[in-house]
């Protein structure tokens, strides 16, 4: 069975890999010239560093047992189990226990010193209906908790506003939480298991090395440069436009793996699958830049990092201590220091309209004034810019019934699937276990 995987995303990859797997003909059909989407590597001075993700969700398997079916579970690593700060109220502060930033206590969260102003908690019931994660923690707690806790715990996942993410797609965990969000949230910190290892884990090297492992060892056909424009379905299976508009040839297929984000997928599945087309043509995308720095002389305050909340209006959204998070990144820089800004949310274009020299810039500077009262930048020895036009998806108010309406439409079509970053999760963990899923199917079909 020829099967079409378009888009060489993790998505894509990983369907491709498991449909090989089962027996079928995977063809990866990408329309940029590197595989990988947003797990991508670039240099930084003499290092490669990770410039789109760089971690993956150890409390879900998908993600790990797809490293170790590509021989890489020998390079599975923990980063540094120190904590990231939140940059409020003019200085850096220790973040506090919470459940996606809703306190589990309020001690620690008073003396933080995060908020200005006391947290008085409300009970309120639990809708039955979605709502924005916002107006459900406000309601109970505030909106200071929102500003300055859940907003940038929820935009360093989703580059997104929690006015307009959505409870149950975005932060189902608070929704679990029940109607008094503080006892809630003390009582999932308190069961969760004392030995349940760390949270996330990375790769020797980074994760971006996932991609070259799959391409090389899945054992299927992947094409770059290979734009699908068109794609249709008759009697005797699927037919597909692909490649450059100048050059663009017909290919026949028995089934199609759409793994392409979401206005990709809406626009080639306008004709096979109409509702679907539809209810994917309505997810919005944020988009983001990453700005890695190479620093010689550096001496950074404690913690792996800094989350910053939008009130305080800087340009960078959150830094991550590279070489103190991966031991491994540590032992590659030598005495020199990475560090990685995340700038721009949803809704922030016009950020994304300045050149690289600016972005840097900018980052550059905040970075030093909000690190500098406690610490050193030293000197720049290298940089390097990666744009994420459309990046991250964002599940507003209502996306579990987008999700829904795509799924029950893509199930009325013989041999199409649908996955990705669009649907179920935005985390490697979660495109990958859409992917597996898909193949799954396909080769059940
Ligand atoms: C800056 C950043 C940091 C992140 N950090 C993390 C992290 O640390 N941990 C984590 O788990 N997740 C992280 N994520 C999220 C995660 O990386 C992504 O959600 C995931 O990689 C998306 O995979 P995907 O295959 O669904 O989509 P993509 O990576 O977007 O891949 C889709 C591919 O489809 C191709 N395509 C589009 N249209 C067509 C077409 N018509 N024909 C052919 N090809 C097409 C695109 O070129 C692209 O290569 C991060 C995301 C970003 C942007």
């Amino acid at each position: 069975m020829r099967v079409a995987v378009i888009g060489g995303g993790i998505a894509g990859l990983s369907a491709a890999f498991h449909l090989a797997a089962g027996g079928a003909e995977p063809v990866v059909l990408e329309g940029s010239p590197q595989v990988g989407g947003k797990v991508r590597q670039a240099r930084l001075g003499d290092l490669t560093v990770d410039v789109g993700a760089e971690a993956m969700l150890a409390r879900r398997p998908e993600a790990l047992d797809l490293v170790r079916a590509v021989g890489l579970a020998d390079d599975l690593v923990a980063p540094e189990p120190v904590p990231a700060m939140v940059f409020s109220r003019g200085r850096l502060r220790p973040m506090p226990p919470t459940v996606l930033g809703v306190p589990a206590d309020l001690d620690a969260l008073a003396s933080s010193g995060i908020l200005a102003g006391e947290v008085i908690s409300t009970p309120v019931p639990v809708p039955q209906h979605d709502v924005s994660v916002a107006e459900f923690v406000a309601e109970r707690l505030g909106r200071e908790v929102v500003d300055r806790l859940v907003e940038p715990l929820l935009g360093g996942v989703y580059a997104g506003q929690a006015d307009r993410l959505s409870l149950l797609a975005a932060a189902a965990p608070i929704a679990a939480l029940g109607p008094d969000l503080v006892v809630g949230a003390a009582r999932a910190r308190a069961a969760a298991p004392v030995d349940a290892g760390p949270r996330l884990m990375g790769l020797r090297g980074g994760v971006g090395r996932l991609v070259g492992a799959l391409v090389e060892r899945g054992g299927f056909e992947v094409r770059t440069q290979a734009t699908v424009r068109r794609v249709r379905r008759d009697a005797d299976g699927w037919e597909l436009v692909v490649g450059p508009t100048t050059a663009a040839v017909l290919e026949r297929f028995d089934a199609v793996v759409m793994a392409a984000p979401a206005p990709a997928a809406a626009r080639l599945l306008a004709e096979a699958a109409p509702r679907a087309a539809f209810a994917l043509a309505g997810v919005d995308y944020a988009s983001m830049v990453v700005v890695s720095f190479l620093l010689e002389g550096a001496d950074l305050p404690a913690g792996t990092g800094f989350l910053v909340p939008p009130v305080e209006s800087t340009t960078i959204k959150a830094a991550t201590f590279s070489t103190r998070k991966w031991a491994w990144l540590a032992e590659a820089a030598d005495s020199a220091t990475v560090v990685r800004t995340s700038v721009g949310r949803a809704g922030e274009t016009a950020l994304l309209q300045r050149d690289d020299a600016s972005l840097t810039e900018a980052a550059l500077a905040d970075l030093r004034a909000i690190v500098e009262p406690e610490g050193r930048i030293g000197e720049v020895a290298a940089s390097v810019v990666q744009r994420w036009g459309g990046g991250l998806p964002q599940y507003e108010v209502g996306h579990l019934d987008v999700v829904r309406r795509v799924a029950e439409d893509v199930a009325t079509v013989p041999g199409l699937e649908v996955c990705g970053a669009a649907y179920e999760g935005v985390g490697i963990a979660a495109v990958v276990g859409t992917a597996r899923a898909a193949a799954e199917r396909i080769l059940a079909g």
